[in-house]
């Protein structure tokens, strides 16, 4: 496959906290000029067999994905992309379950803590938005928010309510990255680190994070991501330089008008790394 060749191995669909179904995701990629596409829900599979299908017809090429909720150091999230794996692996499938299944007593923790802070109903409200409730999460509590009419942009309520620090904010045992990196492996897969500029981890910390993803069989990192800035791109690009790593590119969209980029519409990546599509059929 060609190095300039219009990737995007990121995006979510409404299986997980993606605004589309699954097959309008790839309807939306092939019309934006997409050529090689992945569904990567969080911690779910759940829309891949839809996203195939739909890509089968329109002549997409495609490949499963997965963004897998990670968790690191001292209550920090990594999200570790898999692309390329057997959709039915039993460990992939049933770690993923695992990390699921934690997802609805957090929701209620994040509601009582939003409710002392006057947002009442956050439970039941963010549920409406959410269509597998398994996979509620703080994207589904921020459309309820934007819907009272406190801010107007999703992206504005984690700033004031849910990001790390904010009151509606309640830490959550995610998977280790040994067993993220497991799954994704013994389902044939290779594992990403997603959108690295996005982690609030100090140089050092970015070091040990990628080094330690290397030594556990990590073979790829975003360089190009929707939410990556110009200073990211060059950022990542020594990295994937430094440590070897294949280099990814994926917009991150959840949503006409709730996303950084669109799909399908981000720069080329730097010519001289490798890109991970030359690793996926
Ligand atoms: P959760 O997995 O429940 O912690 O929710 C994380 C999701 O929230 C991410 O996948 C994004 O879709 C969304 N998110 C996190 N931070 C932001 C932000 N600053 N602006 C907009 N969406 C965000
Ligand atoms: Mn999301
Ligand atoms: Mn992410
Ligand atoms: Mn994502």
């Amino acid at each position: 496959m060609k190095a300039a060749l219009n990737a995007d191995l990121h995006c979510h669909s409404m299986v997980s906290d993606g605004l589309l179904t699954p097959a309008d995701v790839v309807r939306r990629a092939q019309g934006n000029g997409v050529e090689f596409l992945a569904l990567t829900d969080h911690d779910e599979l759940g829309g891949l067999a839809e996203a195939a299908a739909a890509a089968q017809q329109v002549g997409l090429p495609f490949v499963n994905g997965v963004e897998i909720s990670v968790s690191w150091g001292d209550d920090q999230t990594i999200h570790i992309v898999g692309l390329g794996f057997d959709r039915e692996h039993g460990s992939l499938v049933e770690g993923l379950a695992k990390i699921r299944s934690g997802r609805d007593s957090r929701a209620r923790r994040i509601a009582a803590e939003l409710d002392k802070v006057g947002i009442g109903g956050a439970y039941e409200g963010a549920l409406k938005y959410v269509g597998n409730p398994e996979l509620i999460s703080r994207s589904h509590f921020a459309r309820y928010i934007v819907e009272l009419g406190h801010v107007k942009e999703v992206k504005n309520v984690f700033d004031c309510w849910l990001a790390k620090g904010k009151p509606g904010y309640v830490a959550h045992p995610w998977a280790s990255m040994e067993e993220a990196l497991g799954w994704i492996a013994d389902a044939g897969g290779i594992a990403v680190v997603a959108h690295p500029g996005r982690y609030r981890l100090t140089r050092d910390e970015i070091k040990e994070m990628l080094s330690k993803f290397k030594e556990l069989g990590g073979v790829g990192i975003e360089v190009l991501s929707g939410s990556h800035d110009a200073s990211h791109i060059r950022n990542c690009a020594r990295f994937a330089r430094r440590y070897g790593f294949l280099a990814s590119r994926g917009s991150d969209f959840h949503g006409p008008g709730e996303s950084w980029v669109d799909l399908g519409r981000l720069p080329s990546l730097p010519e001289d790394l490798t890109p991970v599509w030359t690793r996926l059929r």
